[in-house]
């Protein structure tokens, strides 16, 4: 990435009727503010402060905080994290990584999935998300971004010309201590719930699907050193990856309405986990590490992942379903690309939508097959007995089942799995 110097404090000329009286049109805190320093965030911010911005990142949480994921990152995450310049920190924290994932449909067909690439085999990298997001905070750290821990963000306006503002307050003051920052351009970095989308009015309806994900750690489940397990049943599936220090992590997704109708997190993770053939005789005996943590719902869609003087970069621009495991992937390829474009656009001066509108067509052209692929899964997830068919083909078919761990891996381009051979592979008897 080109460095270019800080561009001095623009004249902030406009102010959106939108916002609050009291913004901070007439202050710049920061050249940019990041809302959130999970995967997403972090990466920005050190993409952008090693480029040579000045760069204040917030989060409402204090690191190292727990995130419900199931903890399966795909084998380009780690060519990201190389690029990003956090590898080596991330490696240093001892990750387990599989050569690949056990596909098991209604307790009975199996199909292994592994990453060959060429002469070699790649590896999924498991970490917990508590010790994986504090490393790449730290590393944001060392690359000169400020970071606050603990200030939660509760609104957010933005303008071409006068760039962005955001309300703010530490979490541990009263409501009254709101303050307003403000900086030439807001990257919402800021998940599934982002009130950084919210705020700007970019959120869409999702109809479907309509699923919650839980997640927990346990101890005493052997036999996944070098691959994960995925179950997948009527209704939902269950993922388990082995972490460090011989834990594992049990991340299962349901239909939310079942999810509600259990009443509690853990009576719902015991119904779902009944209801998959397989998984709940494969963590018999084990034992639990830990309190069932949950996300509902899983999906969300934004209308545009940038605008006048915004960025949305990982959950907080889109998410579908975690069972093809790229959402830290895109969470810090995402923030890759806008990074870029955001570089480029403050040393041209101009944070107008325009000139940020490079980063949803790089989106596109980056994940828009993936997306498809994620869709045809779906379809698969919903008839159990068609996916067991297809994994009984798959097995016989290493063609075509390694290639399924390339795109499932992230280093395969998604569309040579959307080709109609590779359908015929997974369909002919
Ligand atoms: C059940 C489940 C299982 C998953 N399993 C996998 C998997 O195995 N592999 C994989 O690659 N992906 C998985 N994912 C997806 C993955 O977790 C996300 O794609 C990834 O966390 C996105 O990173 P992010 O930085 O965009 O958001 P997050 O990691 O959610 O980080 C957002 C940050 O913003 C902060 N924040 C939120 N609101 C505010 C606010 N108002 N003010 C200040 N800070 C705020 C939060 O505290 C948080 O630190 C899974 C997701 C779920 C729900």
């Amino acid at each position: 990435m080109r460095t270019c110097p800080i561009v001095p404090p623009a004249r902030w000329s406009s102010v959106p009727s939108s916002w609050a009286v009291g913004a901070p049109w007439g202050k710049k805190d920061s050249e940019v503010i990041v809302v959130g320093g999970g995967p997403a965030g972090s990466a920005t911010a050190a993409l952008l402060a090693q480029a040579g911005h000045d760069v204040l990142l917030l989060d409402r949480a204090r690191f190292p905080r727990d995130k419900a994921c199931a903890e399966y990152l795909s084998p380009a995450t780690a060519d990201a994290l190389a690029r990003i310049g956090a590898l080596a920190k991330v490696e240093a924290q001892g990750p387990v990584r599989p050569l690949g994932m056990h596909l098991i449909a209604r307790g009975e067909t199996r199909a292994l999935v592994r990453y060959p690439d060429g002469q070699t085999s790649r590896r999924a990298l498991c970490l917990s998300r508590r010790v994986l997001d504090a490393t790449l905070m730290e590393h944001a750290r060392s690359a000169g971004v400020r970071v606050l821990e603990g200030w939660q963000v509760h609104g957010v306006a933005t303008d071409p010309l006068a760039g962005a503002g955001v309300e703010v307050r530490p979490v541990d003051e009263p409501a009254a201590s709101r303050r307003f920052l403000g900086a030439r351009l807001v990257v919402g970095a800021d998940g599934a719930q982002s009130v950084v989308s919210r705020s700007l009015g970019l959120d869409r309806p999702v109809r479907w699907p309509q699923r919650v994900g839980l997640v927990t750690h346990v101890r005493g489940v052997g036999g996944l050193e070098h691959y994960g397990e995925m179950y997948a049943g009527q209704g939902g599936y269950c993922g388990l990856a082995p972490l460090p220090q011989g834990m594992t992590n049990v991340g299962l997704v349901m239909d939310a309405r079942a999810a509600r109708r259990a009443g509690s997190r853990e009576a719902a993770f015991e119904a779902g986990l009944a209801r998959l053939p397989g998984a709940g005789a494969r963590l018999a005996g084990a034992q639990r590490a830990g309190a069932v943590r949950g996300v509902a719902p899983l999906a969300r869609r934004v209308t545009r992942p940038a605008g006048d003087g915004f960025v949305l970069v990982g959950d907080a621009a889109g998410f579908l379903d975690p069972f093809t495991g790229e959402g830290v992937f895109r969470a810090l390829r995402g923030a890759e690309l806008a990074a870029e474009v955001i570089d480029s656009a403050l040393c041209r001066g101009d944070v107008s939508a325009a000139s940020l509108a490079p980063y949803a067509r790089a989106r596109r052209a980056e994940f828009a097959a993936k997306e498809a692929f994620c869709w045809l899964i779906q379809g698969f997830l919903l008839c159990p007995p068609l996916l067991g068919y297809a994994l009984r083909r798959l097995e016989r078919r290493r063609r075509s089942v390694d290639l399924l761990g390339g795109v499932l891996g992230d280093y395969r381009p998604a569309r040579e799995a959307l080709r109609p051979g590779f359908l015929w592979a997974l369909l002919r008897p």
